[in-house]
């Protein structure tokens, strides 16, 4: 089986992968390299330098091929990589001479895969990948790469031996019933359902922490029209070290804008309706904070510091009562000050009442801390834990601790043994899974599926 694949996209070099047991072979019959040694004699992780050729020997491109010989490859197996020129002609014709001679097309994410397969990674290993492709934030990345070292994978695998040292024990009762072991073995049991259920309730807890980090917090700016909210907008958009990634929005007609501050990963949710209705007779309002506010994460909710609060403010307040909010008194740079901090009508809401210029950037820093605190002190520590990061490995987990509970009312029912058992490897089964060690076809297929080409 041979593979190869294309990079699509115009760029100063580009590179055709070829994996499998023949790919060599295809490799020869197309490229001459300028020292020109057997192909036994070539050691992996070295690149020789020489010109693809065409059946006619006519010299389609001067190029540097790196090759690696299995198993020390990505996917373990014989693997090359030819480095082409870029632009879509030449690449285009290698990789449809590496068709003619005995190559087939590589699926999305089928590198990935056979690294799967052959068992050089597990799969959450190979969701890592994809993770580590996407990322949009370097924390997102930095999570992507814990993963793929495998360190998700080591909690899981000690979780299971944990299990499987009491299940030891299970065995012996049930396949030895006349040995008096029964009441110490359903105490360890107990202990190791405990122990087990706490490890796997903490890990579920890390895929809301994991979920914030992937895809960003979303972050509504609301307030009545004329407080400061575009312009609110721009500094944060405008500041040196905020990396910004525009994309679409949910709904439609909406663009969310992904700010990557002080590594914490904001999710601006509808930027563009902010930013036209600056020039616009009618300008934000309630009716589109509420919209906003609903679908939040964070609330950034903005007054005017020279004026007294109207009834649309206070509305405004209500949104943001029962979320995480920040309130931002803007205008600090105009007098009167009109609107204090210790206001009860804002410490009701929340003690993370901030006081900025937005015109003038005054008091961002600010507000980055009290995002970062927010988010961070009082829930998991993102540096530190390990995290769940799709909803595949989470629904395995919630399967495994409901397995744990059935195994626990089990035994509470003074149900036999072997019944207990049942449970208990369902749970080792649901880990299983999340690894890729019992796993079907069709979920390999569709984690897969969602790779690009060449990975
Ligand atoms: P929005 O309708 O909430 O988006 O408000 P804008 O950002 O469009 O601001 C309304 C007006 O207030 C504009 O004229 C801004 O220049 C002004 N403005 C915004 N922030 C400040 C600030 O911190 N200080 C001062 N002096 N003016 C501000």
């Amino acid at each position: 089986m041979r593979q190869y694949l294309r990079l699509l996209g115009i760029g100063g070099i580009g590179i055709i992968r070829m994996s499998g047991k023949n790919c060599f072979d295809v490799l020869q019959k197309i490229f001459v390299p300028i020292h020109k040694k057997p192909i036994e004699e070539i050691k992996g992780y070295t690149m020789k330098y020489g010109h693809i050729v065409d059946n006619k020997q006519r010299v389609v491109d001067e190029v540097l091929v790196s090759y690696f010989k299995a198993p020390k490859s990505y996917t373990t197996e014989n693997m090359c990589e030819i480095n082409t020129h870029g632009g879509n002609v030449v690449e285009k014709e290698i990789l449809e001479l590496c068709l003619k001679n005995g190559a087939d097309l590589a699926e999305p994410g089928e590198f990935t895969k056979r690294a799967f397969l052959n068992g050089r990674i597990d799969l959450l290993q190979a969701e890592s990948v994809i993770d580590i492709i996407n990322a949009k934030s370097k924390r997102e990345a930095d999570e992507g790469i814990k993963q793929l070292k495998g360190v998700l994978s080591e909690k899981i695998a000690a979780i299971k031996q944990e299990i499987m040292d009491v299940m030891v024990n299970i065995e012996v009762v049930i396949d030895y019933p006349e040995y008096d072991v029964e009441d110490v073995t359903i105490s360890q049991i107990k202990a190791m359902l405990d122990s087990v259920g706490g490890k796997l309730i903490k890990l579920e807890k890390s895929f809301d922490n994991g979920k914030l980090i992937k895809e960003g917090i979303k972050t509504a700016i609301i307030g009545k029209p004329n407080v400061g909210k575009s312009s609110l907008l721009n500094a944060i958009l405008n500041e040196d070290r905020a990396i910004v990634t525009e994309f679409e929005g949910t709904t439609r007609d909406t663009i969310e804008e992904f700010v990557n501050i002080n590594g914490i990963p904001l999710k601006l949710i509808d930027t563009a309706g902010i930013r036209k209705a600056k020039d616009q007779v009618e300008k934000i309002g309630i009716e589109k904070s509420k919209e906003m506010a609903a679908d939040a994460d964070l609330i950034i909710a903005i007054f005017d510091s020279t004026k007294e609060l109207s009834d649309e403010d206070l509305a405004i307040l209500e949104l943001a009562k029962d979320k995480k909010t920040i309130i931002i008194l803007n205008k600090i740079d105009q007098k009167p000050q009109v609107l204090a901090e210790n206001d009860e009508r804002f410490t009701d809401v929340t003690n993370n009442i901030i006081k900025i210029s937005a015109l003038n950037k005054w008091g961002l820093d600010e507000l980055y801390d009290k995002i970062t605190n927010l988010f961070q002190l009082n829930e998991i520590n993102l540096d530190n834990e390990v995290m769940i990061t799709n909803v595949r490995q989470k629904n395995l987990i919630d399967k495994a601790i409901q397995n744990v509970e059935k195994a626990k009312d089990a035994i509470n029912n003074n149900a036999p043994t072997d019944i207990i058992a049942i449970f208990i490897k369902e749970i080792l089964e649901d880990l299983g899974s999340i690894t890729g060690e019992v796993v079907s076809e069709d979920i390999i297929n569709e984690i897969f599926s969602k790779f690009c080409l060449g990975k």
